[in-house]
């Protein structure tokens, strides 16, 4: 048989080949196993753990895959420890005296339990190995070792031990050093007597469910009793197919009758065959014979004992066929141990390689999800990833060109602005003696009362000149700007988000664009200076700013009175053709010499006689010539009525008529000035509005590009981590497999039936 190839000893002593190793060796194999096992499966825990924590990357492992893969954990755990205290166990039974405590005695090679005295108590005695040096007991429900030192002190101590109940367990700790059977996780327990006991069923519950072997120790002197049949019927009935041996005891007595020894032999091996066979069908009727053996117990221990102290094996008085009996018992014990062997792995382990089989498929089931979802999840966020950058680059994009395009806007708009406020004060400032005629205020020539009344006057036409203009330009350029501003919005919207897209509204003013034309009158017109003291038309000033001009005559009387004031605005009272010239500024009067002004008097002379002043002197010489005193007479009298005239109209409303025209003259010319200046600024306040506008929503399209960046950023990472599940998943899976693997070679070593197979 391959078996006995494989399981080698030798007959004098237990060798390292002993069939029991099969056990040893597959427990050690199992309990690896289960090892890497748990340290796998707990990976797999952390594994899960750290992606379900790991929130950015959404739900690739559910809560229930992180408890289940922990409870699996926990369950190999119990196993694990469950199978370090895995043993193989045999069971002896048989009627008291029969040589059960002999037999086991015969099997351990020494005394271990008391025997020949009857059975000590009504307690089952289990035989296990220690560590340790010494022998000792634990009694049922106590932890305490009592020590003992010798089979006797055993036997006292059960005895005299009256705490211990019918059917409790004793175990006796035997250490392992003495003996080799016990190496190898072998517990032999011995029970009553199955004559003493009514108890067989809770006996079957407490110490038979788990054995691997039973051994029904009989007695060769006599038959099988019913009591002894009667318990493995019970046996038989709680768990399928037990491995029975049958030792039939004390077969030395048959030496004394050898004429009958084989008849005997054929007796009782025909009715073990029965009971195995037809009663229990635990066996096959060529397997029975292998279960049932011819021994001598007393025999084998004595003479292993006495070999053990270095005595001769027969003990001096060789009986009458001890060597066959001695061959029968280690071929029990070969038997023995090749069965409980294999019956013991395959009970002890198989169970479990089955649940850790289930378990590395749950757990590599649930590494297949997390793979997939992981996977599936890379996918989305690279395609996500993907849309982002298109996105950006597009939002980028668009907004350089809208960029450009609104910066052409803004200025189109800017320069209209600058020519309508310009074209609108223009036409303004022409009308500008309408807007100051239009004002009534309390009028005074005295100082006091002017320069309110002036205060007033430039209030009023601050006020209406900017109302003009505003009612000329405010609602086209407000149309302008506002339709500009909506193409922005328009333009920028898909631009950005979804969610910012309904509350961009928000960054455009909603009050319309104010323009504020600020003329600012009163600075501009403050060196206005009026002039409404009374001038007669053809006195000497008058004269004189008719022929100088207003400029130099301005310099001419300077030169004359030092007093005379530096009135830009005086003119001639009476009404003339000749446009208002501007006046030097003051710090030109420096420059200016006597020898210019003389240039310009000759100049203004010669101008004289060359136009009609000369023809009405020629025409007044010849007047004179005919008329003579009377006609000086008639002018002086003329000149006079004149003077009078105009003296007497020169009344308070001349004066402020003449106040007004003088400060129209002088705001024109001062206004005018100002146009440029006042439409650019027009233009720089819609360009102001507008860029202010454009840049809000440039800052959201911003805000935008950075969120799109830090998105991506995100994916990026995301992905990586995908990856980094993905491969994780991927290698966690491997490594089930290949634990698969073990498992699958274990079983087949150890779990699938074999030729050799003797159970
Ligand atoms: P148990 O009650 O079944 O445990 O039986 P024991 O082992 O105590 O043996 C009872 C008695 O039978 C002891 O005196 C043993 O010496 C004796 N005995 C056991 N085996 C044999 C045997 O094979 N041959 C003979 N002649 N006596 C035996």
């Amino acid at each position: 048989m391959a078996a006995t190839k494989t399981f080698r000893r030798t007959d004098s002593a237990r060798g390292d080949f002993s069939p029991l190793k099969h056990f040893v060796v597959a427990k050690k194999k199992i309990s690896d196993l289960f090892e890497q096992l748990l340290s796998y499966v707990k990976e797999t825990s952390e594994f899960v753990e750290v992606i379900s924590g790991n929130e950015a990357l959404g739900t690739i492992a559910t809560k229930d895959q992180k408890v289940e893969i922990q409870t699996y954990a926990d369950k190999l755990a119990v196993i694990k420890e469950v199978l370090a205290r895995r043993h193989m166990k045999v069971a002896f039974f048989g009627r008291t005296s029969n040589g059960k405590s002999t037999v086991i005695n015969a099997m351990l090679r020494d005394r271990v339990l008391p025997s020949g005295i009857g059975h000590t108590t009504n307690c089952f005695l289990s035989v296990e190995g220690t560590d340790e040096e010494k022998a000792y007991l634990k009694t049922e429900g106590s932890e305490e070792e009592k020590s003992i030192k010798t089979v006797n002190q055993l036997a006292h101590a059960l005895h005299m031990d009256e705490s211990l109940d019918a059917g409790c367990l004793v175990r006796v700790f035997w250490p392992k050093t003495k003996c080799a059977l016990l190496r190898d996780d072998l517990v032999l327990v011995d029970s009553p007597g199955t004559d003493v006991t009514t108890q067989l069923d809770s006996w079957i519950d407490k110490f038979c469910l788990d054995a691997d072997v039973f051994v029904l120790v009989a007695n060769s002197e006599s038959t099988l009793m019913n009591t002894e049949k009667h318990f493995f019927h019970k046996v038989n009935e709680r768990l399928s197919k037990p491995n029975i041996f049958i030792l039939n005891n004390r077969w030395d007595a048959s030496a004394n009758e050898p004429e009958y020894m084989e008849d005997v032999r054929k007796q009782h091996t025909d009715r073990c065959v029965n009971f195995l066979v037809e009663e229990l069908r635990v066996l096959d009727r060529d397997q029975a014979p292998n279960h049932i053996f011819f021994v001598s117990a007393k025999e084998v221990l004595n003479s292993r004992m006495q070999r053990a102290q270095g005595m001769p094996e027969t003990g001096g008085a060789l009986a009458e066929g001890f060597k066959e009996r001695l061959k029968e018992f280690q071929s029990f014990e070969r038997r023995f141990e090749e069965c409980i062997s294999q019956s013991a792995v395959k009970t002890k382990f198989e169970q479990h390689t089955i649940r850790a089989k289930q378990i590395i498929e749950k757990v590599k089931n649930i590494m297949d999800a997390i793979n997939i979802e992981a996977a599936e999840k890379r996918v989305a966020a690279l395609e996500d990833r993907e849309y982002q950058r298109d996105r950006l680059e597009f939002v980028r994009n668009q907004l350089n060109l809208l960029t450009e395009e609104i910066k052409k806007k803004i200025k189109a708009i800017s320069d209209d602005v600058e020519s309508k406020v310009s074209i609108a004060m223009g036409e303004e400032i022409n009308r500008l003696n309408v807007i100051v005629d239009e004002f009534r205020g309390d009028f005074h020539p005295s100082p006091q009362v002017l320069k309110l009344y002036k205060a007033d006057l430039l209030e009023h036409v601050e006020k209406g000149m900017g109302k003009n203009l505003a009612f000329r330009c405010s609602n086209a350029i407000n149309a302008s700007v506002q339709s500009s501003q909506q193409y922005m919005m328009d333009s920028m919207v898909p631009l950005l988000p979804s969610t910012a897209q309904s509350q961009v509204h928000m960054l455009v003013p909603k009050k319309t664009f104010d323009l504020s034309y600020d003329l600012n009158c009163a600075a501009i017109c403050s060196d206005f200076q009026e002039n409404i003291e009374f001038q007669f038309s053809l006195g000497l000033k008058a004269l004189v700013h008719r022929y100088l001009g207003s400029v130099n005559a301005h310099r001419a009387l300077k030169l004359v009175d030092p007093n005379y004031q530096n009135c830009r605005a005086v003119v001639p009272v009476t009404p003339s053709s000749e446009p208002p010239s501007i006046a030097a500024p003051p710090n030109e009067k420096a420059l200016m010499t006597q020898e210019d002004l003389m240039i310009a008097m000759a100049t203004n002379l010669a101008s004289i006689t060359s136009r009609t002043s000369m023809g009405i002197i020629v025409v007044g010489g010849v007047v004179w010539k005919a008329v003579g005193w009377r006609c000086i007479a008639l002018s002086a009298s003329l000149y006079g009525l004149l003077y009078l005239y105009e003296r007497l109209t020169w009344t308070t409303k001349a004066r402020e008529r003449t106040l007004k025209r003088q400060f129209v003259e002088f705001a024109t010319e001062k206004l005018q000035l100002i146009v440029s200046f006042t439409s650019a600024n027009c233009s720089h306040q819609v360009q102001q509005e507008m860029a202010t506008t454009f840049a809000r929503l440039c800052q959201q399209v911003d805000q935008t590009e950075r969120d799109l960046e830090a998105n991506i950023r995100q994916l990026t990472t995301n992905i990586d981590k995908l990856e980094t599940v993905q491969s994780c998943s991927k290698t966690l899976r491997h490594k089930a497999t290949e634990l698969e693997q073990q498992l699958e070679e274990f079983t087949k070593q150890y779990l699938q039936p074999q030729d050799s197979a003797v159970c």
